[in-house]
C-alpha cells in the first residue's frame, strides 16, 4: 500500500470504483474516463510501479492478471468479437499511474494501428 497511490486507495476501498473482480492478488475496476464501451484496469493488490519493476518471482502473476482480464472479457461478452489488452509502461509509453495495471478495451472496433497514446 501507498498511500498517495489512487489504485491503492481503491484496493483499500479508500476512494470509490466500480469494482468487477476482486481475488486476494487482484482487484479490476472500471475505467473511470472510458475509452471504449468496456474499459476495464486489472490490477494487482501489491503496489509494482511499472512493467519493468517486475521480477522473476511475478511471473505467477502476470499469469494470473492475463487469465483474470481473459475471464473478464468472456463475463462481458467480448470473447467472440475481440478486444484489447494494453499495459502502459513510464513516461514516454503513456503510464500515467504508477501502479502496474491492463487495460482492457471492448466493446467496439479498436483502430487496428499499433496504440499510440490512449490507442483507440
Ligand atoms: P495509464 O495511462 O496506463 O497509467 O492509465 C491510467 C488509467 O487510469 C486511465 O485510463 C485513467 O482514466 C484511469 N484512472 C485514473 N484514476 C482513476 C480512478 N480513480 N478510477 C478509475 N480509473 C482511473
Amino acid at each position: 500500500m501507498t498511500a498517495d497511490c489512487i489504485f491503492c486507495r481503491i484496493i483499500n476501498k479508500e476512494s470509490d470504483a466500480e469494482i468487477v473482480y476482486e481475488d486476494e492478488d487482484i482487484v479490476a475496476f472500471k475505467d473511470v474516463y472510458p475509452a471504449a464501451p468496456v474499459h476495464l484496469l486489472i490490477v494487482p493488490r501489491r503496489h509494482i510501479p511499472t512493467l519493468v519493476d517486475l521480477k522473476e518471482e511475478d511471473t505467477l502473476l502476470v499469469g494470473r492478471l492475463v487469465g483474470v482480464a481473459n475471464d473478464l472479457a468472456r463475463s462481458f461478452d467480448l470473447d467472440k468479437s475481440g478486444y484489447r489488452l494494453v499495459i502502459n509502461c513510464g513516461r514516454e509509453g503513456g503510464q500515467v499511474v504508477y501502479h502496474l495495471h491492463l487495460h482492457l478495451l471492448g466493446g467496439k472496433a479498436l483502430s487496428p494501428a499499433i496504440a499510440r497514446g490512449r490507442g483507440v
